[in-house]
């Protein structure tokens, strides 16, 4: 049931007016935007699993899956499918994950939902996956390749 939330707690709960995705939406915050359009927008991943480590999220403010439309929803993961595709090609990868946190107990830490595209090589295979840091270059190239890339699907 929309808006219903029992039991999903959430330390980073923010209205839309303090929400770093929010913001990003609006163009206030910086990021390195690989789509958009009226609905949703996907961008690099800041602090990447992997590089082309892209979030794919609606525009308007919900916390979790729950606070959107079911239409939204199903077009939320539709892009986020897309965008793998795009993400696949520009890097390489030899397969990709889609993961999408709800609640604090699920690892959520920005409390607006979004869809992680996760590109993944043979030889991450079994290991748990760090963080990396790319550098301003290599993020707008990543981001550049993923945008050419999703004029084709
Ligand atoms: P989650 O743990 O599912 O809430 O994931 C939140 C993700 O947002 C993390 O992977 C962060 O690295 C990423 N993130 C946080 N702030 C930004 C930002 N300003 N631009 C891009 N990615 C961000
Ligand atoms: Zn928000």
């Amino acid at each position: 049931m929309k808006g219903e939330k029992k039991g999903i707690f959430n330390s980073a709960s923010v209205g839309p007016d303090k929400c770093t995705f929010c913001k990003i939406a609006m163009g206030e915050f910086p990021s390195y935007m690989v789509f958009e359009d009226e609905k949703y927008i996907a961008f690099l991943d800041i602090n990447p699993f992997s590089k082309g480590h892209t979030l794919v999220c609606p525009k308007a403010h919900g916390e979790t899956v729950w606070d959107m439309e079911e239409t939204e929803i199903g077009g939320l993961f539709l892009l986020a499918s897309r965008v793998s595709r795009a993400v696949v090609e520009a890097t390489g990868a030899e397969g990709f994950r889609l993961l999408q946190n709800n609640g604090e107990a699920a690892n959520q830490v920005v409390a607006h939902v979004h869809v992680h595209v996760i590109p993944v090589m043979m030889s991450h295979k079994g290991k748990p996956m760090d963080r990396m840091q790319l550098d301003g270059g290599e993020m707008e190239a990543t981001s550049a390749a993923i945008r050419k890339a999703l004029s084709r699907f």
